[in-house]
């Protein structure tokens, strides 16, 4: 049982999402930015993720892998931070010399999941190494994803924020007449 509860961190509402309504927001700052919290948590991001025997721990900037650098340190495995792919193809990608990974046990460590889109850029990231990660591990877990629809061997989520959401067209809220919450899209944006 988590000495804290998924409910703490999400604000309840009628909110629009990415892919459509979603019946709460995750405020992923209540436990990035509180040591306290952070502390708890990275200690139960640990105990999932030693159970894999890694020997490499990879998340992806920012939060990712501020996450993988704590874990792999608490529990003397190194980490590896990667970029997100870069979007403006002006720019050539960084090169980057890494030995192949294929002998490693690698288990990825994300902060939060929600359409499994940054799962499958890792994937694909590790895959020109010659890596398939044999666990992902993560703080939240905001879309109800699963090892199968992620495509990953092993997939652990210490809470379920239990965010669900309709397509615009099907929404249960709008339905009923519940109004939107305000203010939304600004927070969206801010939270990237
Ligand atoms: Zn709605």
């Amino acid at each position: 049982m988590s000495v804290l509860e998924a409910e703490y961190f999400v604000e309840r509402g009628h909110f629009l999402g990415k892919n459509g309504h979603i019946n709460g927001r995750l405020v992923k700052e209540r436990a990035l930015n509180d040591p306290h919290i952070l502390r708890n948590l990275v200690i139960q991001l640990c105990e999932r993720t030693v159970e894999y025997s890694p020997s490499l721990i990879v998340g992806q900037k920012n939060a990712g892998a501020r996450l993988a650098a704590l874990v792999g340190a608490k529990i003397g495995v190194l980490s590896l931070q990667l970029n997100k792919p870069s979007v403006d193809t002006s720019v050539a990608p960084p090169r980057i010399s890494l030995a192949p990974l294929h002998k490693e046990r690698v288990v990825v460590v994300e902060d939060n999941v929600t359409t499994g889109r940054s799962i499958g850029q890792i994937k694909q990231s590790l895959s020109g190494y010659g890596a398939d990660p044999v666990a992902v591990v993560t703080l939240f877990n905001s879309g109800q994803a699963t090892a199968e629809r992620l495509g990953v061997l092993n997939f652990e989520a210490l809470l379920d924020p239990e965010i669900t959401c309709w397509p615009a067209d099907t929404c249960i809220p709008c339905a009923d007449g519940t109004p939107r919450s305000l203010g939304m899209l600004a927070t969206h944006r801010t939270n990237g």
